[in-house]
């Protein structure tokens, strides 16, 4: 089992790792392994100190140099579910399950805001998760909608099993061609249902399903930890990064705004610590 998990490669993510290699921590870091997207999405960044007018991709070699320098690596997986156990968490990432005593979350914010129905449904016909979910729908019909493309590998995933794909590409350039799948290039209004999902609703139609699967980089943290406390979407915390759930603390985006590194290096930093004391005072 290891001390601490982190999630997320995002400048709050770098941070809390950098401390807790620091002080000799057995860790596990989760998220991309080229690290955050936003950090390389800055054209110039004028206000981090030390690293005046640096571009996001400057920024971003520095930050893996740095990380790699201190012999951390990027265990490349995205996260679908966070549990918590008696006196650990466990995370799982597909199928895949780590342990940790602490978690630290750093999953920044999700551009893309969750549709009405969406989070009233999961487990009930609404997934984040393909290689967790898919084969409960095999032979089905289903919804895709998918963020990014990066996560096309989960889309065939899902065709390969279901009977028929209605696949909601929200982003350009999809390269998805099967027989059994439909392309809908709108953006659905929600998700409709009595008991579990059963509908994907469009401005101008619908689609009668037996699921719904939501692929997106990010999943609401509320949604990826039952039981943790959030105001609008964002992780509440007090000043040591502690959530309302015994050894889990986020920090970055994810807590609040301002939405800046500064803050995110801050507060990985400080949640690094919190989890550490946590961990010896157990
Ligand atoms: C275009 C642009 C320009 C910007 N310019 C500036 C600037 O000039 N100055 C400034 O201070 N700030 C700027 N920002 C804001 C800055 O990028 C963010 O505040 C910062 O990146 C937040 O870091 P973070 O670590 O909290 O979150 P993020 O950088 O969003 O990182 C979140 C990480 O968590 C990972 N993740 C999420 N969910 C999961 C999961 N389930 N499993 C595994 N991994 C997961 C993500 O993939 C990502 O690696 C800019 C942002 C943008 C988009």
């Amino acid at each position: 089992m290891y001390d601490v998990a982190v999630i997320g490669t995002g400048a709050a993510g770098i941070s809390a790792v950098l401390t807790l290699q620091a002080l000799n921590t057995e860790l596990v870091w989760l998220g991309p392994p080229r690290l955050s997207p936003k950090i390389s999405a800055a054209e110039k960044i004028r206000n981090y100190p030390g690293l005046p007018m640096v571009s996001g991709d400057e920024m971003r070699e520095v930050f893996l140099r740095q990380t790699q320098e201190m012999g951390i690596t990027v265990t490349p997986k995205n996260v679908t579910g966070i549990y918590a156990m008696s006196d650990h968490y466990g995370i799982l990432c597909g199928q895949e399950m780590f342990e940790a005593k602490a978690v630290i979350l750093c999953t920044g914010v999700e551009s893309v805001k969750p549709i009405p129905g969406e989070l009233e449904f999961v487990g009930r016909g609404v997934s984040y998760c393909a290689t967790c979910d898919g084969f409960l729908y095999k032979g089905k019909t289903i919804a895709v909608e998918c963020t990014t493309k990066d996560l096309e590998h989960e889309i065939r995933y899902l065709a390969s099993l279901a009977e028929k794909v209605y696949l909601v590409p929200l982003y350009p350039n999809s390269e998805i061609t099967a027989e059994n799948v439909e392309i809908i290039r709108k953006k659905p209004l929600g998700i409709e249902g009595t008991k579990k999902a059963e509908r994907l609703v469009f401005a101008d139609r619908e689609v009668d399903v037996d699921g719904v699967f939501m692929l997106k980089r990010a999943i609401a943290p509320s949604v990826l930890l039952s039981g943790l406390e959030t105001v609008d979407g964002h992780i509440v915390t007090d000043r040591q990064c502690r959530t309302n759930l015994k050894g889990c603390f986020a920090a970055g985006d994810c807590t609040g705004r301002p939405y800046q590194y500064a803050k995110s290096v801050g507060e990985g930093n400080v949640a690094a610590h919190a989890a550490i004391e946590y961990i010896n005072q157990r």
